[in-house]
């Protein structure tokens, strides 16, 4: 691990990039909790540790981290996004039922990449987002298939759907979503 922790801070002295206290704290937090926490995660992962580095400077390290390739985020269902270190090639496989991500190697995917690259001519980029799906466990228990409309975290979604109670037809807007 110490080893990982190194490689990245190598890469980030290698760009020039002076090694803060934000900077280290979010890429020790992300090589010492494991790929996949969310933002929010992180930036609670570092406070707790450094309670003195804002939320906001998390966010804007993990910006630049993200710039620089040394971090890297990818969505799990309904636009929950993830953080990880990009390192060892991997997938994602994310179980819409419990919200399992399970990783599978980029191998895997390389004839279904050759194969739309040569009919269609499509660079497939199957890093951005993780193919949905039911995990062993949920499929075992015999959860139904479904698009995961049972989130695990109180946020709403870009995706929700409008209120049981909102008028369908209320006054016309055009389709136009009015802001909060
Ligand atoms: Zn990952
Ligand atoms: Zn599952
Ligand atoms: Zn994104």
């Amino acid at each position: 691990m110490e080893d990982r922790l190194g490689a990245l801070l190598h890469v980030l002295r290698a760009n020039g990039v002076r090694i803060t206290v934000p900077r280290r704290a979010i890429v020790e937090s992300l090589v010492a909790n494991g790929p996949h926490v969310t933002a929010e995660e992180l930036a609670a992962l570092v406070r707790a540790r450094h309670p003195e580095v804002h939320e906001s400077t998390v966010y804007r390290t993990l910006d630049r981290l993200s710039t620089l390739g040394v971090v890297d985020h990818v969505h799990l269902g309904h636009g929950r996004a993830v953080y990880h270190v990009p390192g060892d090639a991997h997938q994602h496989l994310h179980c819409d039922a419990c919200g399992a991500v399970v990783e599978a190697p980029d191998e895997l995917f390389a004839g279904l990449v050759a194969a739309v690259d040569e009919r269609y001519g499509f660079e497939l980029d199957l890093d951005h987002f993780a193919l949905g799906g039911r995990c062993r466990t949920c499929r075992e228990a015999g959860v139904p298939a479904g698009t995961g409309h049972r989130r695990r975290s109180g946020r709403r979604s870009a995706h929700q759907p409008s209120e049981p109670g909102a008028p369908l037809n209320g006054p016309t807007t055009s389709g136009v979503t009015q802001p909060p």
